[in-house]
């Protein structure tokens, strides 16, 4: 790496505590969130993939497996929905409470080392390398792991340039900076193949995630700066969606002229509402995540709230409209 770029920006003892607990142990188990997206599967997978060359035994772990836009990277088939072995050091990552990853870990456990990069990150662990303003938990990684002695070859490469393209939507997020597109170029130097591995990760689609954008768009309202759609259960059957996510559907909202927040709300069959907000710049969505028990960042956030689906749509859009009115002051 070139000496004049930044650094990794952690307390100096945080890092040396990371790098020896890392060093020390044998046997790890890593974890991330539920409905993982990108960089959720790329920091597990980097990360994982960078601790086994360097001889460690390790468990990859993600409660709701790893999807199936994903498998394509390499060590996709190591990943397991729960914790099978004992182990003596946890780390989880890209994930800011310890509810996102369920019962993996037994009750009480504070795992050794949290690595992300969510502003809502509750500290949970030992050790607590968090950082809201690097685009991915994968870029963490792609200056940690030199760090902790860990080799970036072209498999870990692969999965961290993976969280780094999707968590910046192809590099066009606001936290995207000249440092984050150093790593992807270093990540790209490493062997990653970049427009492969976009095209894989954002660009393709199967034909019926193109129909729930369909009906999503079909159902799309909008009042002054906000816009907001709903997919119910009856209608992602109707479509045969595998999935019970938005297809990403969501990330395009913003792009409509006018629009400063948007909100998708998808019914599940437990009869919880999965919401997601996407904001402009000016517009801090993540407070309001927290608030209804979920997290994120200040332009991406969600939660996950009990129905009925019709009453949480509109207490969710009154208490987002709030958000609306009161823009933060530009710093
Ligand atoms: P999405 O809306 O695409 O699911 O997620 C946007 C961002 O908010 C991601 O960084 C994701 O990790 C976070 N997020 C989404 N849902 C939840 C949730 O229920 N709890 C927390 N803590 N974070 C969430
Ligand atoms: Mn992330």
């Amino acid at each position: 790496m070139n000496d004049s770029r930044p650094q990794v920006g952690f307390p100096l003892e945080a890092l040396s505590k990371a790098r020896h607990r890392v060093n020390e142990a044998s046997n790890i188990v890593i974890l991330s969130h539920i409905r993982p997206d990108g960089d959720a599967v790329g920091s597990v997978l980097g990360l994982g993939l960078s601790l086994q060359q360097a001889g460690k035994t390790v468990q990859m772990i993600l409660l709701d497996g790893l999807p199936g836009s994903f498998r394509h990277l390499p060590g996709a088939d190591q990943v397991r929905t729960s914790v099978e072995m004992p182990y003596d050091m946890a780390i989880i990552v890209d994930c800011s409470d310890l509810e996102r990853i369920g019962e993996a870990l037994q009750p009480g456990t504070v795992p050794d080392l949290n690595i992300d990069h969510h502003a809502t990150n509750l500290n949970f662990a030992q050790i607590n390398l968090v950082d809201d303003k690097a685009v991915s938990t994968t870029a963490i990684l792609t200056e940690l792991l030199p760090h902790f002695g860990l080799d970036i070859t072209a498999p870990v490469a692969s999965a961290l340039l993976t969280g780094l393209i999707t968590d910046s939507l192809g590099f066009r997020t606001p936290g995207m900076s000249s440092n984050a597109l150093r790593l992807a170029a270093d990540l790209t130097d490493a062997g990653a193949d970049l427009p492969a591995l976009y095209y894989l990760a954002l660009t393709r689609r199967s034909f019926e995630s193109a129909r729930l954008w369909g009906t999503g768009l079909a159902n799309l309202t909008r009042e002054d700066g906000l816009v907001w759609t709903s997919i119910s259960l009856a209608e992602r059957k109707a479509i045969h969606y595998p999935g019970l996510d938005d297809a990403d559907l969501v990330n395009m909202l913003p792009t409509i002229d006018g629009v400063k927040i948007a909100v998708i709300f998808l019914e599940q069959p437990d009869g919880r509402v999965k919401i997601s907000w996407r904001s402009k710049q000016g517009y801090d969505i993540s407070d309001l995540a927290l608030q209804y028990g979920g997290g994120g960042h200040k332009n991406a956030a969600g939660a996950s709230l009990d129905g009925p689906f019709n009453s949480v749509k509109e207490r969710v859009l009154a208490s987002t409209r709030n958000v609306l009115n009161t823009p933060i002051p530009a710093s």
